[in-house]
């Protein structure tokens, strides 16, 4: 009794000791600061935020393919020195520039896209999205976010590189797409192909995703840069359920939207499972130092803590996106009239496949949860599975996370998994060096702009984002 009694003691104080070690062992990670370049010819912030201005005016729509021409011809009038030193390659309206710097080191590939996404109720905005109005703090319009803001900024760059006679240390291609709202099919998907066939193999692509964010969203003081190391997959599938149709007056016992009901109820009810992916891992490993001790201890210690921390993250729809596969059902089809029992009843689904998850297990997951009498179709648009993760600690990560660290915020630098979708993912076959990340410091609540009303720019950040790029671009000097 007093040996077992002992024994417990000692396993806990062993136990205890083992979290405190690891919690005393973890280290602010590399803190390297890259400063911003400073420009000799000073950036004209008031003309280049007139140029931003007049870039939210081209609707880019995909339906609007005059736009589309107008902003082209916008861009070579607004930045003559770029598009004379800079060669250009036009896929549809998508547009490649190459920077040739003479010399062969691994060039670096930043994205951007020109396609905006529609406006769904222009009277809920202050300004008209797409007048492009600034006033005394923001730019207001449609894709001063997503993502005209970082391919103006971009573009400003080179210009100003190029104004003070700088030239950047390896080749520096830009490819900005026209339809990544729609799945990038025909801009970033084709212009990687072209890449692919011509041997070209990028030291780091650079895409729009992550942001910083308050610290509070980790759980720390400081705020927190966040770099998309890997992104979601993606899944649309519709679920049909068939049966006899007839008279509302005699049902059987089984009708197509009932068991349409049951089998979506049945995939709510058996959620995919739930982990910490390589990417959240790294997060969370990433941000522990900065955490108050107790946190830290969970933290550094994922080998005991890693369940714990999985539900908590997966009680939140917001951090739940982060550690499973999710579904939404967004779209119902059944009947035509009230006394009328429809034949067929159809559910569209989305998924967002997390890493370690594929179409193939999705599909065999949903053929396990579901009847026989469901028949699952997947749509052939916008598929994809997970981005594989980018491996870091690297040379291109480090040098975003330098020049992240000398924004005014001071940044503690995190990597992350993106929840949503970019063009990034078509440019896999050509880099394994893959970073999401728009140098803004944004708030929660500015998190619904995206997509959503009142979308717009801080002026104060515009001319940081412009020297952040720049200093992308330079590489080492
Ligand atoms: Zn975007």
């Amino acid at each position: 009794m007093k040996r077992a009694f002992l024994l417990i003691v000692v396993s806990l104080l062993v136990l205890l000791a083992v979290l405190l070690f690891n919690t005393l062992k973890v280290k602010a990670p590399n803190e390297t600061v890259i400063p911003l370049p400073v420009f000799e010819s000073a950036l004209n912030e008031s003309e280049m935020t007139a140029r931003l201005s007049r870039a939210l005016r081209f609707a880019t729509l995909p339906d609007q393919p005059q736009a589309f021409d107008g902003f082209h011809d916008f861009l070579r009038q607004s930045f003559p020195l770029s598009h004379d030193a800079l060669s250009l390659k036009t896929f549809g309206h998508s547009l490649l520039y190459h920077w040739d710097s003479g010399t062969d080191c691994a060039p670096v590939l930043l994205l951007a896209h020109q396609d905006v996404v529609p406006v769904s109720s222009p009277d809920a905005w202050e300004h008209p999205p797409f007048a492009g109005v600034v006033d005394s703090q923001f730019v207001w319009g449609r894709g001063a976010m997503d993502d005209k803001g970082s391919l103006m900024a971009i573009l400003e760059a080179t210009e100003a590189l190029l104004a003070d006679g700088r030239a950047p240390a390896c080749d520096v291609w830009l490819a900005f797409g026209h339809d990544e709202e729609t799945g990038g099919s025909e801009g970033a998907s084709r212009m990687a192909d072209w890449m692919a066939e011509q041997g070209l193999r990028f030291g780091m692509v650079l895409d729009e995703g992550g942001m910083m964010l308050p610290g509070s969203t980790l759980g720390i003081e400081q705020p927190v840069a966040l770099i998309g190391i890997a992104e979601k997959g993606y899944m649309t599938v519709t679920l049909e359920a068939r049966a006899e149709p007839g008279h509302s007056s005699r049902p059987p016992a089984k009708t197509a939207v009932g068991d349409l009901a049951n089998a979506i109820a049945a995939l709510q009810e058996n959620p995919r499972p739930a982990g910490l992916s390589e990417p959240t891992r790294k997060m969370l490993q990433q941000v522990a130092p900065y955490q108050p001790f107790a946190k830290r201890m969970v933290f550094a210690n994922l080998w005991l803590f890693e369940p714990l921390i999985v539900k908590q993250l997966a009680g939140k729809p917001e951090t739940n996106a982060l550690v499973r596969t999710t579904m939404s059902p967004t779209l119902l089809r059944a009947g035509v009239k009230d006394n009328v029992l429809p034949a067929t009843a159809e559910a569209t689904i989305n998924f967002r496949l997390a890493p370690g998850e594929s179409r193939e297990s999705l599909l065999a997951y949903l053929e396990e949860q579901l009847p026989d009498s469901i028949t699952v179709t997947p749509l052939d648009t916008f598929l994809s599975d997970p981005s594989p993760t980018s491996e870091i600690p690297s040379p291109a990560f480090e040098r975003l996370a330098g020049l992240a660290r000398s924004l005014p915020e001071q940044p503690v630098v995190a990597p992350f998994l993106l929840i949503a979708g970019t063009d990034a993912r078509h440019y896999q076959p050509v880099s394994d060096q893959i970073f999401r990340f728009m140098p803004v410091a944004l708030s929660q609540d500015d998190l619904p702009r995206f997509h959503g009303h009142n979308e717009r720019l801080s002026r104060k950040q515009y001319p940081r984002m412009v020297r952040f790029y720049a200093g992308v671009m330079l590489g080492e000097e």
